[in-house]
């Protein structure tokens, strides 16, 4: 999708920190950092959403959160957070699946 910020990313069009990749996902920080790691797991293909995801290629999911936690504990952390946002109202803002990773400091619960 051309107008699709993380497809830009993907096809190399918009720099990116990448950490990690295989053949279905790719992992970067994210710009604006939440915690001392954040990174986000997308999907090479674009769909909106994770559940899209889940419907369509299911195992890219289950690559999603294999690469969450390889970047966690590349980066030193057995305790991470892994959130999908689905939804405008649900902190939704790129619309691309895309799994954020969140390490490095207490994370509070329930979430703002
Ligand atoms: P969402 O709000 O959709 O769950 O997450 C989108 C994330 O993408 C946000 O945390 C935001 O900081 C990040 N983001 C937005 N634009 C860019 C960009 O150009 N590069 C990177 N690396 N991250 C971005
Ligand atoms: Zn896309």
């Amino acid at each position: 999708m051309a107008d699709c910020l993380f497809c830009r990313i993907i096809a190399g069009e918009i720099p990116a920190d990448v950490v990690a990749e295989t053949e279905s996902a790719l992992a970067f920080r994210d710009v604006n950092p939440q915690a001392p790691l954040h990174v986000l797991v997308v999907p090479r293909a674009h769909v909106a959403n994770a559940a899209e995801l889940a419907d369509t290629d299911p195992a890219t999911v289950a690559e999603l959160v294999r690469v969450a936690r390889q970047v966690a504990v590349d980066a030193g952390y057995e305790n991470y957070r892994t959130v999908f946002n689905t939804g405008e109202e649900a902190g939704q803002s790129v619309f691309h699946a895309h799994l954020h990773v969140l390490a490095g400091r207490r994370l509070a619960w329930p979430p703002g």
